[in-house]
């Protein structure tokens, strides 16, 4: 049965569900519209209800092509709801986890979309804070563009700061997914328009090579690695885009592009990226620990768990893939999906505390893992080869003393072919 929001639309099928509340089909007297019908707690605020209120004219202001359109918002007793054009398609997470990679040139057409909405936003002197694959809307009944990529729509602007409160979240925590945190908001910045730029590159990162640049393994690594690691090349990407994703990755907010400037920079590469076929990149493992990379068994560096061990897991399943996890978990989200997380921000000593080498190093397909029982057999045969060199080297050495001592004829120079 439909669900009266309001005095004008009507909710009738739920479309999905996200931390900040549900997203609902519904009908408005201009047809149907996606409304987000946030959760209880939140609406039940009455400080986050007058900031939703203020939010209004800059939320509804916001027109552009590449930006979901919010039409209304509606206060109602108990509902707090966000009125949205309707997209009709997907979201860019189900399509990661169809495809787990996309072409360069769909990737970048994609990501140079959002960098579009992006910059009419910041122009408007609105920050996005949430980018991420869910937040990117893929509209499926507009035509294609590069690479036979759908327009792309960015969705949720003012979620994050809405229920960034003072009283939904002490100073002491951080609002965001773990994994699209810039460095500046782990280390305690108030969030300006380059933390958007931030998520953006690092979207377009896993666009490409399937997994974010630093997530993986225990929250509290993920927020550290941004703020203290570099990110690993791809292998097979071109320099240009690398060189791209490398500025906005940069720690320093004012290194990054501005929006506008990497939209243009990305469409520009799109028409030397035609036809090129997706990355060829091995998924690093996350089941390491911090801590456990010191090399028990003499391997320095980063380091990943055998691929082997993973097939021999008891009911033969694949490891499973990387998911935002809460650091320290808010009130409960409606839905099951690991998204737009509170967390503490980390003490500085959880920040310094063993950072080294926990960096998730992409390898080109088929590369042996560091550390695994491939890798492992190579550094075997390697150390083997040195011993062997070494014993070679003995005897040599040995031959000298007993030819010094018995002042006998001297030995053979090292690589001499003559015969004995
Ligand atoms: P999250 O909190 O994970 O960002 P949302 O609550 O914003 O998620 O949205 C949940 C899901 O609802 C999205 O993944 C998308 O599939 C769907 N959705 C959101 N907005 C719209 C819209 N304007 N049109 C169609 N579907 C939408």
């Amino acid at each position: 049965m439909a669900r009266k929001i309001g005095s004008r639309y009507s909710a009738h099928q739920i479309l999905g569900r996200g931390s900040a509340g549900t997203v609902w089909l519904g009908e408005g007297p201009e047809g149907p519209v996606a409304i987000k019908l946030l959760r209880e707690d939140l609406a039940a605020d009455q400080e986050l209800v007058g900031r939703f209120v203020q939010e209004r004219t800059a939320l509804l202001g916001l027109h552009h092509p590449n930006v979901v359109p919010v039409r209304d918002l509606v206060v109602d007793g108990n509902d707090l709801a966000l009125v949205m054009d309707l997209v009709r398609g997907t979201d860019l997470r189900s399509r990661l986890d169809r495809d787990r990679r996309l072409a360069p040139e769909a990737a970048v057409a994609i990501v140079a979309d959002v960098a579009d909405g992006l910059a009419a936003a910041h122009a408007a002197g609105v920050v996005h804070r949430d980018v991420k694959p869910e937040n990117v809307l893929l509209d499926m009944q507009g035509p294609l563009g590069p690479g036979g990529s759908h327009r792309a729509l960015l969705t949720d602007f003012g979620v994050a700061k809405l229920i960034d409160t003072p009283r939904q979240v002490k100073a002491t925590k951080i609002i965001g997914t773990p994994d699209y945190l810039a460095p500046e908001i782990v280390e305690g910045l108030p969030p300006r328009a380059a933390v958007d730029i931030y998520a953006l590159a690092t979207v377009l990162y896993e666009l490409l090579a399937g997994f974010t640049p630093f997530g993986g393994g225990h929250p509290g690594a993920v927020l550290r690695r941004h703020v203290t690691e570099r990110v690993a090349p791809l292998p097979g990407i071109p320099d240009e885009l690398w060189q791209l994703i490398v500025q906005c990755l940069a720690k320093a907010p004012a290194s990054r592009l501005r929006a506008s400037e990497l939209c243009g920079r990305l469409r520009e590469q799109l028409p030397l990226l035609a036809g090129m076929p997706p990355l060829n990149v091995d998924e690093p493992d996350d089941s390491e620990e911090p801590g456990d990379q010191d090399g028990a068994d003499g391997f320095d560096g980063a380091r990943e768990v055998d691929p082997e061990a993973n097939a021999s897991e008891p009911d033969g399943a694949p490891p499973a893939r990387r998911a935002a996890v809460a650091l320290v978990p808010g009130p409960a989200p409606d839905s099951n999906r690991d998204t737009h997380t509170s967390m503490r921000v980390p003490e500085r000593d959880e920040l310094d505390g063993g950072a080294h080498g926990t960096a998730r190093v992409p390898r080109a397909a088929g590369t042996p893992r560091p550390g695994s029982a491939r890798n492992r057999a190579a550094v075997t045969r390697r150390r083997r080869l040195v011993l062997g060199a070494a014993a070679v080297v003995l005897a040599a050495a040995a031959g000298v003393t007993a030819w010094a001592v018995g002042d006998e004829a001297p030995p053979k120079a090292p690589g001499s072919s003559t015969a004995p």
